[in-house]
Parts: structure tokens; C-alpha cells; sequence
């Protein structure tokens, strides 16, 4: 029985966490494989960046998914979380050519082949912190099967996913307006703009009708891309300009005809009517020009820098140019006036710089075909988001995409298997390098310099993580996979891609719940950030308090769906949770007898205080694998907490202790069982949140198992549902809350023991009250305990309180002294008296009251106020004791 009676006094989790996760790595607990005898449950993990360090929504997304997985290993699935980390392109790449700018490197400096050795370098040395960060975290990945974005497996997934969406037309390569960062130099995503409000202006600009002295007036907020203008624009409606359309302008500056067209995107309420159309730098001039067969005319080079086509602004910046062109205009006697106004700017995601929409070659992926079975896999519920109003949101995108601009100018990644022949301009498609061109039989063939976007192969993440291509076991009975979790945020850039991707080459759903979760704020519910300086390092929190306070703080109070408040004092009620359940384990084990034998134990000796317990930890697992199973972590976690802190420690440990303090005591290995049990239970239903000190408790109970890990889930059982002693005690500890109230109301300390009367409601109530006589006695400070059906014999002055069931009287003597009390409350009428007597003093002396602030008067008068309703208090007191 040494392992009862070996837990040490206090729960320490740094000596414990590191301890037994290399014990459950050791032991293979985390490791999944296909049995035909087991269900699968799987969840791949959304694949941190390997520039990634922990953070509090690492740490939200992680805990969360761990508290799945754990609870499903234990119900006896094969459940496999599979890890693995995201090359993430280009934040890589940006940080690793910053780190080079510092040693003045530049990226043509080396050139491609050294750039990525470099950042094969980076990735080696960098790419495993976050992982072991994941780790400390109680994550029960399995390690084994860790994957990488850019690994052997997962691009030859890439590149067949490429290839076959090629093959089908679904990948093509166009011209077409992209968002273009000047400082990462690369195309980017719709989704990868984020839109900023921004101090601008307006320019009114005059633009000249050939050959006449009339003009119309344009509205711009970027003056500089009028130098790529091909026409102007008004509404076929519009009267004011009717006798406009088909005649030619003068392009200010640089005096080029342009002609004026009509189209109903403009918008005749908006600004002057007159639309400048630059079709090279704007989305939707873009569109018009595709419509009236515009050319379209780049000014800006890939840095923002104005070009050729800019005449005399060649070589400025584009910001430097618009300062020269409106200094130039107003010169002219062509500008009209500034407007200051506030717009939407769009900005890059990675680096904040205003994006500029840039007209270039790269490769999409046409969206349209691949949206409609991911829509439909949504709609008839094959997938369900958690909460379901996501979907929503989900539909709104796909239903209205645009095509997948995959193409980024950028080295780390995968590069797109294309090659063009340099002779002849032949472009080949394919997954090896060819040697000659089909075409003319050329050898000199270049490979397209353009890597993938970063999403392209995340999208494939959960049948490329199991092995596809490759028909493997794994895939075949991990696949498809159950959960999904991960925050709104990459709904769209996630999300959605691997939803089609599943349909398109698995003809299967990647996943049937998608369970979304919120962003963790700090305490006034601000994001964290790095501006604010608010952020909450997790790894600091674990050193601090443990990582199954951080857990349990992550975990408490969150719904799906919803942000989280994350505050220092969540932190220290979990690590006093932890504590208040290592005491009170210790107890329980400290007082289990060297020689215990459970299967001694008499059902027949269980107290009516034992079956309630059982019947309520029942209860409690019904209900929080019901939580669990419908994603409510956090009211699963409250009930368990709950469930421990009062009903378990506050009352059932409480109720036996005079059995564990006797070693004589009748139904005593029965209250040794039920406390092992019990507590078993409870401590299983607490693992998946809390793990470690889960397992250290687990591991001194008597059991069979050598870790709560890969300990059975407990099960409701209906054997256990022992109704009516549920509402017995319920009756008892209503009796027993109701006599401490009127105790503490009174000021009566707890060793003053006072006779109490029950007149109970009828024959059943009696003989309950009557069985809960050691409890009163030992929980409710109890004399004598009487319990009647009439009110015969009760002190008219007896304190009387009503519960359900009873009402519960308690003579006065007993609670308290009379003769004493009386001199007590005549000492503090006295008292009452004098503070009284100077305060009436002080605010009847017309000097004080002329001198004193205002603020010290009304003080002096609240005091008075004060005192004197005590004073009539005590007056009234000390007249009903003298009756
Ligand atoms: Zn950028
Ligand atoms: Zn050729």
C-alpha cells in the first residue's frame, strides 16, 4: 500500500509535468494504428509555422483539441492527432531575408540555390522550437508521425495535385489584375489583404474634351495612376454627359486622347459622375477595360516605381510621384481642389505596405468547380460547423469566389512544375524536368521561377499527412478525418481549401465538424498585441503555475465560437483547483488502510451519503460526455469542477470522516471504496483538461491501470442512479446550509453545538432527517436532534427557518448566552451613544459646518446615519431578548 501513502505533500508541477509526459512518450500512449477492432477518430492539427512560437491562441487551439483526442483514446477509440509544422513561405522568407539584409545579404546576392539551403539551415535550426513548445503544452500528438509541408511525401502530393488540376483545366495561367506588395515583392491573395482606414484625399482633376473648352472634372484618391488612364467613364444614364460619350479627352500631364465611355458600374450619385479608368492599378477598371476592350498600361515597376510608361515621373516612388503630379497640375490650372478624406486602404497582411493592384502573369486556380461540391458537402450537413452560424459565412465566400491566384514570387516553397522552352516559348507541363522541348526540341528549358502559395499545400493536409498519393492503410482507415479545430480566422484560407481539396481528390469530406473557437483577449478584452504590450507568454504561465492551470484557464467559461478572456486570476483559481484536489486526494489516501481489500465490500453497508455520491458522479458523466461529444469544453470542465470542489471535497469527504477517523466504524471499507471510486471517476473526467495532475493522483488510487491515459472512460450506468437517496440528501444538506445561515447571521461560532427541532412535512421527510442526525451533528453544529410532525413543544423564541420538506427550528438559548448578550449589547448602545452624541455635536457647531468642505459634511452626516441605525438595531435586539 506504499503508493497510497507516498504522494508527496504538495503538488508541484514543474517536478511532475515534464516527468510524465516523457513517461506517456516512453510508453507509446500516443501513438495510433489502425485496429480493426477500434473505431478511428482523428484530427490532424492545423500546422503551426515553422517561424512560429507559442502563443496564447497556439496554446487555446492545441488545449482544445488535446481535450478531444484524450477523451476519445480513453473511450476506446484509435485515436490519432496528427502534428506536423507549415513551411509558411513567405513569412519564412521574409524573415530570413531580414536576418540576412542585417549581414548585408540580398537574396540575388546569393541566389536561389544558396537561399534555400540557407533556409533549409533556418528550418533545422528554428522549425523544432514550436514543436517542443506544443509539447510542454500536454499535446498528445503523435509524434511519430510528424509531418512537414515541404517534406518528400506532401510534395510529391503537391505536385500531383497540381498536375492533375492542370490536366483537368482547372489551373491556367493569365494575365490579370493581382494585389501586388511593393515590399515582399510577390503577388498576394485576395484574403491576404487586410483594409485599414487611412487619412487620404481627394483630387479633383480637370481632364479637357479635345478640341473644345469644355472639361469634366474627376474625383481620385491616387492622383499618380492617372498617367495609366485609357478612358473615362459615365453612366449611360447620366443626362449630364450623355453628349460626352464617344468624344476624346486629353489626358492631363500627358496629353494623350483617351476616349469617354459609358458604363453602369459608374455610379451617377457618387463623386462627379466621371470615372477615371486605369485598367492595369484597379480591380474593377480592370474589368471595365476587359469589357470596352481597353489597353492596359503599367506605370509602376514591382517595387512601385514609376516606369517608362511615366514619362517624366520615371524613377519616383509612387508616392513621390504623386506629390510632383498634383504640384504639376495645379500649375496647369487643371486642379480643382483637395478633399481631405478617410478610406479604406487595403494593406499586405505580412508587412502593412499599401498594396498596389498590379496588372502580371500568374497562375490561378479556377474556383468555380471545385466551390460547388464543397458547397453542397456543407449545405446537406456532411460537414457541420460548430457553432453553425459559421457556415454562413462560409457560404457567402464560396458561393461569390473568385479564382485562386496561386502563384507567389517567391523562392521558399514549392516551385510550380512548369517549364518553358526558351527557343520557341513552349510551355510544358509535367512533374520531372524535360530535356528536350517537345515543340522544337530545344534544350534550353527553364523552369518557372514562381513558387506555390503557402496554402496551396496546407489544403491538401489532411490526406497528404496520411500518406496519399499512396493508397496506404493509413489513409484508408484514418480518412476521412472527424474534427476540425481551429479559430474563424482562416475560415477562408483554410477552411474552405481543404474542404474542396478533400472533395476533389479524395471525393470524400476531409473532416464532419469543423469546430471553431475564438481569439483569446486579455482581461478587458482587448486582442493582444504586440503595440499594446498586453500579450501573455503560455510558456511563462506553465513555468509559473503549471500547465494544467493554463489548460483549465484557457478552457473555463469558453463556448465555441466565441472570443476569450484570459486573466492572471483564472490562472490562480486553476492552480488552486489543482491544489484543493491534491490535498483532498491526499487526505482520502493518507486515511486508505495498509491492507485494503475492495472486493470485501458489502453494497448492503453503503450510506445513504455513498449512494448520493455515486449516483451524482454518475450523473455528472452523463452529462459531461454529452458536453464533450456536443464540443461545450467549458461547461464540461464547470460541471467536473463543480462537481469536485463542492459536492466531493465540501460534503462527501466532510460526511465520511468520521468513518476514516475510526478504524472500528461500521461501513468503513465501503466509504474507502466509494472515496477510490469516486474519485477514480472524477479524476478521469478531469484527464483531457487538465492531464497531469490527473495522472500523478491516478496513479496513487488503487487501480488496475498504469496510467489514467489509456484508462477506461467512465460510463453512466443506470445501476448507480440512486434516485432516492439523491433526494434524501438533498433534503439533509438543504437542512444543514439553512442552520448554517442562521449561525452565521447570528455570529454564532461553531463550537457552540445548539439543539435543533425538524418538523417535518410528513412520515418520509422524518425518517430521512432522522438518518441525517450524525450529519447535522457534524456538519451543522448539532446538539440534540429532534425531528417531530407538529410544533408541540417548541420555545415561542426558537429561530425558525423553512426548507423543502421541513422547517427547521432552533431555540434561542441555545445559540446564543441571553444574560450575556444582553450585557454585550447594552456595552455597544453605549458606545452607540457617545459616537452619536459627537457627531450631532460636530454638525450642529455653525462654525464647523461654515468652515468644512462640503464633502467632509456629508460624511459626518452618513456616519450619523450609520450609527444611528445601528443603535435602533441594537435597541430593538436587546428589547426582544428582554421579553
Ligand atoms: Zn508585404
Ligand atoms: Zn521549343
Amino acid at each position: 500500500m506504499d503508493e497510497q501513502q507516498n504522494i508527496a505533500k504538495q503538488y508541484d508541477p514543474g517536478q511532475v509535468e515534464d516527468r510524465l509526459y516523457k513517461k506517456w512518450m516512453d510508453e507509446g500512449y500516443f501513438h495510433a494504428v489502425p485496429d480493426k477492432n477500434k473505431k478511428p477518430f482523428t484530427i490532424v492539427i492545423p500546422p503551426p509555422n515553422i517561424t512560429g512560437q507559442l502563443h496564447m491562441g497556439h496554446a487555446l487551439d492545441n488545449t482544445l483539441q488535446d481535450i478531444l483526442i484524450r477523451t476519445k483514446r480513453m473511450q476506446g477509440y484509435s485515436a490519432l492527432w496528427l502534428p506536423g509544422t507549415d513551411h509558411a513561405s513567405i513569412a519564412t522568407e521574409a524573415k530570413i531575408v531580414d536576418a540576412m539584409a542585417k549581414e548585408g545579404i540580398s537574396k540575388d546576392m546569393l541566389g536561389r540555390e544558396k537561399f534555400l539551403e540557407k533556409a533549409w539551415e533556418w528550418k533545422k535550426v528554428y522549425g523544432g522550437r514550436i514543436v517542443e513548445q506544443l509539447k510542454k503544452l500536454g499535446s498528445s500528438c503523435d509524434w511519430e508521425r510528424e509531418r512537414f509541408t515541404m517534406d518528400e511525401g506532401l510534395s510529391k502530393a503537391v505536385q500531383e495535385v497540381f498536375l492533375k488540376l492542370y490536366d483537368k483545366g482547372l489551373i491556367y495561367k493569365g494575365e490579370r489584375i493581382t494585389n501586388w506588395c511593393p515590399k515582399c515583392n510577390t503577388s498576394i491573395s485576395d484574403i491576404e489583404v487586410e483594409y485599414e482606414e487611412q487619412a487620404g484625399n481627394f483630387w479633383h482633376i480637370k481632364y479637357p474634351v479635345k478640341d473644345s473648352d469644355e472639361y469634366v472634372i474627376i474625383a481620385t484618391t491616387r492622383p499618380e495612376t492617372l498617367l495609366g488612364d485609357t478612358a473615362v467613364a459615365v453612366n449611360p444614364e447620366d443626362e449630364r454627359y450623355t453628349h460626352l460619350v464617344g468624344k476624346t479627352l486629353i489626358l492631363p500631364l500627358v496629353n494623350k486622347e483617351i476616349p469617354v465611355i459609358a458604363d453602369s458600374y459608374v455610379d451617377k450619385e457618387f463623386g462627379t459622375g466621371c470615372v477615371k479608368i486605369t485598367p492595369a492599378h484597379d480591380p474593377n477598371d480592370y474589368e471595365v477595360g476587359l469589357r470596352h476592350n481597353l489597353p492596359q498600361i503599367r506605370i509602376m515597376d514591382d517595387n512601385a516605381i514609376m516606369n517608362d510608361n511615366a514619362g517624366q515621373y520615371k524613377g519616383m516612388d509612387r508616392y513621390e510621384a504623386r506629390k510632383k503630379m498634383v504640384e504639376d497640375l495645379d500649375k496647369l490650372g487643371l486642379l480643382v481642389k483637395i478633399e481631405p478624406h478617410t478610406h479604406n486602404v487595403g494593406t499586405c497582411q505580412r508587412c502593412r505596405t499599401v498594396v498596389e493592384p498590379l496588372i502580371s502573369k500568374q497562375w490561378y486556380v479556377r474556383m468555380k468547380p471545385l466551390a460547388e461540391p464543397a458547397i453542397d458537402v456543407v449545405r446537406d450537413g456532411t460537414i457541420k460547423f460548430v457553432p453553425e452560424r459559421f457556415s454562413k459565412i462560409y457560404f457567402n465566400w464560396m458561393e461569390n469566389i473568385q479564382d485562386w491566384c496561386i502563384s507567389r514570387q517567391l523562392w521558399w516553397g514549392h516551385r510550380i512544375p512548369a517549364y518553358y522552352c526558351q527557343e520557341c516559348g513552349h510551355l510544358i507541363v509535367q512533374g520531372t524536368a524535360p530535356d528536350t522541348c517537345s515543340k522544337c526540341g530545344s534544350k534550353r528549358i527553364e523552369q518557372d521561377p514562381d513558387t506555390l502559395d503557402t496554402w496551396f499545400s496546407s489544403a491538401l493536409w489532411p490526406f497528404s499527412t496520411l500518406g496519399w498519393p499512396e493508397k496506404t492503410e493509413d489513409l484508408e482507415y484514418f480518412y476521412p478525418t472527424d474534427v476540425l479545430v481551429t479559430g474563424y480566422d482562416i475560415i477562408f484560407f483554410w477552411v474552405a481549401r481543404m474542404i474542396f481539396s478533400g472533395m476533389e481528390h479524395m471525393k470524400q469530406e476531409p473532416f464532419k465538424y469543423v469546430f471553431i473557437h475564438g481569439i483569446v483577449r486579455d482581461s478587458q478584452g482587448r486582442k493582444m498585441s504586440k503595440s499594446l504590450g498586453n500579450g501573455i507568454d503560455p510558456l511563462e504561465v506553465i513555468a509559473q503555475y503549471g500547465t494544467d492551470a493554463l489548460r483549465f484557464a484557457l478552457t473555463i467559461g469558453n463556448s465555441p465560437g466565441n472570443d476569450l478572456r484570459f486573466s492572471p486570476e483564472k490562472v490562480e483559481s486553476a492552480r488552486n483547483f489543482a491544489n484543493k484536489v491534491w490535498n483532498a486526494s491526499r487526505f482520502v489516501l493518507m486515511n486508505f488502510d495498509e491492507d485494503l481489500d475492495f472486493s470485501k465490500v458489502d453494497k448492503k453497508k453503503f450510506s445513504i451519503a455513498d449512494k448520493w455520491i455515486m449516483s451524482r458522479i454518475n450523473t455528472v458523466t452523463k452529462e459531461v460526455t454529452e458536453n464533450i461529444e456536443k464540443f461545450e469544453l467549458g461547461l464540461g470542465l464547470q460541471k467536473v469542477y463543480d462537481f469536485i470542489w463542492e459536492e466531493f471535497c465540501d460534503w462527501y469527504i466532510e460526511m465520511v470522516k468520521p468513518k476514516l477517523y475510526d478504524r472500528e466504524s461500521e461501513g468503513r471499507l465501503e466509504a474507502q471504496y466509494v472515496l477510490n471510486f469516486v474519485l477514480g471517476n472524477a479524476m478521469k473526467l478531469l484527464h483531457p483538461y487538465m492531464p497531469f495532475v490527473t495522472e500523478e493522483i491516478y496513479t496513487h488510487l488503487i487501480n488496475d491501470g498504469q496510467s489514467i491515459m489509456i484508462s477506461q472512460w467512465p460510463e453512466y450506468s443506470e445501476e448507480l442512479n440512486f434516485v432516492e437517496d439523491e433526494a434524501k440528501m438533498t433534503i439533509i444538506m438543504d437542512a444543514i446550509r439553512s442552520i448554517r445561515n442562521t449561525r452565521a447571521e447570528m455570529n454564532v461560532p461553531p463550537s457552540r453545538k445548539a439543539k435543533i427541532i425538524f418538523v417535518a412535512a410528513g412520515e418520509a421527510e422524518k425518517a430521512t432527517l432522522t438518518e441525517g442526525t450524525s450529519f447535522f451533528q457534524r456538519l451543522a453544529s448539532a446538539a440534540d436532534v429532534t425531528v417531530q410532525l407538529n410544533k408541540e413543544g417548541i420555545p415561542s423564541d426558537a429561530v425558525g427557518t423553512v426548507v423543502h420538506g421541513a422547517e427547521i427550528f432552533i431555540p434561542l438559548d441555545e445559540l446564543i448566552d441571553i444574560e450575556k448578550e444582553i450585557e454585550r449589547l447594552e456595552k455597544e448602545k453605549k458606545n452607540l451613544e457617545g459616537e452619536l452624541k459627537r457627531v450631532i455635536g460636530k454638525l450642529s457647531n455653525e462654525g464647523f459646518v461654515a468652515k468644512a468642505p462640503q464633502k467632509v459634511i456629508d460624511e459626518e452626516k452618513a456616519k450619523q446615519a450609520k450609527y444611528q441605525d445601528m443603535f435602533d438595531k441594537v435597541v430593538e435586539r436587546l428589547e426582544s431578548l428582554k421579553k
